[in-house]
């Protein structure tokens, strides 16, 4: 595995494999690897003649108290795992390279990033939508690969590339889990051992919703009433919302029919989680 510090050797190698017919699969990631990213890694490799995994820190989708400096590093373990699922490039650019002085251009996604986490991060998407149009400038995939599990994000990029006309296709992949059920996530190292039992209360609530689903349950209230009494039994979860949104648009939905995404965030402590599902009523 190569890695590839700066933006002017990225675009080099992505060129010069493009010219030679390569098929470019890329993963962008912020680092602290856990089976979530290495999942998305492995459907890279099957997907590209090579993968080309980013880590990058992305300053501008941390708001201005939220835990950008103390996001998880380390980029020695990092490297062997994206190694050892067949990467073979890891692009680590520098923040003072992605972001010189004169950045003055901004990307952003509209009816999409609103709702959900775009409600109580309101920054965030456009920090997001930024950093990927600029990696995939950088890096010139063929196929992109997000996680499902931060659902809205995977949704907005795929309309980034839509209304661009850009020539990437951009595909998610299911959320990999703990054993119990905790949607795999960075932030979960920052959990004490009570935050981190209590924090399975969100796992649960989805599956309640997913039942209530399956027996037929069909208005958003109900459902959303489980969930809620769910996560409040638990006096450590703060929630930040609970929504059931249409799948597509992510906007609020009242009765489910079609494609709806469940979907939550909550606070243990500072520590702040997001976890969702799918369900496809046709
Ligand atoms: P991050 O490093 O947290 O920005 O995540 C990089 C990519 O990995 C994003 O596309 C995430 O959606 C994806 N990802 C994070 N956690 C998981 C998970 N538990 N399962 C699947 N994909 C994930």
């Amino acid at each position: 595995m190569k890695t590839i510090k700066t933006i002017k050797e990225m675009k080099e190698f992505s060129s010069q494999a493009r010219g030679a017919g390569k098929t470019i699969a890329f993963v962008p990631t912020m680092g602290f690897f856990h089976e979530g990213h290495l999942s998305l890694m492995r459907e890279g490799r099957r997907r590209g003649d090579l993968l080309i995994v980013s880590l990058f820190v992305n300053p501008t989708q941390f708001g201005p108290h939220e835990d950008f400096k103390n996001y998880p590093r380390d980029f020695g373990r990092d490297s062997k795992m994206a190694k050892g699922v067949g990467t073979d490039v890891l692009f680590a650019p520098e923040a003072g390279e992605m972001y010189p002085p004169d950045h003055q251009t901004i990307v952003l996604v509209e009816k999409v990033t609103r709702n959900l986490c775009g409600a109580s991060r309101p920054t965030h998407f456009q920090g997001v939508t930024t950093v990927v149009l600029m990696l995939f400038e950088i890096v010139m995939p063929h196929v992109a690969i997000f996680g499902e599990k931060d659902y809205q994000q995977l949704v907005t990029v795929q309309q980034l590339a839509r209304d661009l006309h850009m020539s990437v296709e951009v595909m998610g992949m299911p959320t990999v889990r703990e054993a119990d059920g905790l949607a795999m996530s960075s932030r979960n190292t920052y959990l004490l051992p009570e935050e981190r039992k209590a924090a399975l209360s969100l796992y649960r609530s989805l599956q309640i919703a997913k039942e209530l689903l399956q027996k037929g349950e069909r208005k958003a209230d109900r459902i959303l009433q489980e969930m809620k009494g769910t996560l409040q039994s638990e006096s450590l979860v703060r929630i930040d919302y609970v929504q059931i949104c249409d799948a597509h648009t992510l906007q609020d939905v009242d009765r489910i029919e079609g494609e709806v995404v469940v979907a939550l965030a909550a606070y243990l402590g500072k520590t702040r989680l997001i976890d969702n599902f799918v369900f496809r009523n046709l």
